[in-house]
């Protein structure tokens, strides 16, 4: 059974379509290479041994996303990664975030309908739920108002998402991510980094390499057991394992409403300290941080109430704090390594 990946060549698409393939689908995977390369595909290739079908789609072109629907009619399921994630770039172009990332997800939604498709994944983000009033957070929190364009179109995403679903025949899983970090164990794929990092753990590790002299902790004066801030991180690849169980949901006629939503996280709080503390501990690497001003849109603390997703789903995290340490300075070895030769 073929099930399209869109972005399916991006950190978390790809670790997904090493997991389809693990559990017997095809992955039909479409990307515009505009925030990957296609050399993730050979990585992909390499870890599960054969070719995967890969198709370079522009998804805000619906005539091609036509043509690749009629190319793959044994499409039974869409998981649907493809968006521009980067908060800042958010803030200074919005208009290139809102179109990117509504138009793909209106014209994904028109042809899945006039092909008949019925089952969409949708990736989703924690930040839906801002600073949450109570901990851990549940998916029945209040969704708070956007800090930034990019948390927008999450929010925006899923309301288009739920609205088609009420209106026509479309299911839909939204999969909100706590902060996936780690890479595949193989270290052959992983995240990869275009300039300096945007996310903790890259600026943890590409410190302890010595591209980066020291990480800046953004505030040591919240409302936390330490000062710092307090995130739920999650093994990428637990994450994309999530996708496999919401996509088999859908397409099994599992579902209980037509418009269902998941957090996807550890469930555990934990400090930016206590990460340096985590890295080290997995690593044997201790590395310089100072503490800067608090980041703007930054919230104080997040992490979730996974018991929907662990009863629902039948979805459990498998791997530790310390594995996605291990993996990530692992891949950032492996990065290292081939920048050298
Ligand atoms: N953070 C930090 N220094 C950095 C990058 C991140 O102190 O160079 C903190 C950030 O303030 C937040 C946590 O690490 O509390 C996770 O940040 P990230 O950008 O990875 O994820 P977010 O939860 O903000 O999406």
């Amino acid at each position: 059974m073929k099930i399209l990946v869109t972005g399916g060549l991006g950190y978390i698409g790809s670790h997904t379509v090493v997991e389809l393939v693990n559990a017997g689908y095809t992955p039909v995977v479409i990307d515009n290479l505009s925030e990957s390369d296609i050399e993730v595909k050979d990585r992909i290739e390499k870890i599960i041994g054969k070719e995967i079908i890969f198709e370079k789609v522009e998804m805000c072109h619906k005539e091609e996303m036509v043509a690749m629907f009629k190319k793959h009619p044994e499409i039974k399921g869409v998981i649907h990664f493809a968006a521009y994630l980067i908060v800042n770039e958010s803030v200074n172009d919005p208009l290139k975030y809102y179109y990117n990332n509504l138009v793909s997800t209106i014209y994904l939604l028109e042809v899945m309908q006039e092909f008949n498709v019925p089952s969409i994944v949708f990736s989703s983000s924690c930040t839906v739920y801002g600073n949450p009033e109570e901990l851990p957070v549940s998916e029945n929190a209040p969704i708070q108002p956007a800090v930034s364009p990019y948390g927008n179109t999450k929010k925006m995403g899923e309301e288009i998402l739920r609205d088609t679903a009420h209106a026509k025949d479309i299911n839909v899983i939204s999969l909100r991510y706590f902060n996936p970090i780690g890479a595949h164990e193989s270290s052959i794929i992983g995240e990869f980094q275009d300039g300096p990092p945007h996310h903790l753990v890259p600026y943890i590790t590409e410190t302890a390499r010595g591209l980066r002299q020291e990480l800046k902790i953004f505030g040591n004066d919240w409302n936390t057991s330490d000062g710092t801030c307090v995130r739920d991180y999650i093994h990428v690849v637990d994450v994309a394992k999530a996708h496999i169980s919401a996509v088999e949901r859908l397409i099994n006629n599992k579902i209980e409403h037509n418009f269902e939503v998941f957090n996807l996280g550890m469930g555990v709080g934990v400090s930016v300290l206590e990460m340096v503390n985590a890295f080290r501990e997995a690593t044997g690497i201790s590395i310089k941080y100072s503490f800067a001003p608090r980041r703007e849109g930054d919230v104080e603390a997040v992490y979730a109430d996974t018991t929907k997703a662990n009863s629902t789903l039948n979805w459990k995290t498998e791997k530790t704090l310390t594995d996605a340490m291990r993996d990530a300075w692992n891949w950032e070895q492996a990065l290292m390594n081939e920048q050298k030769n």
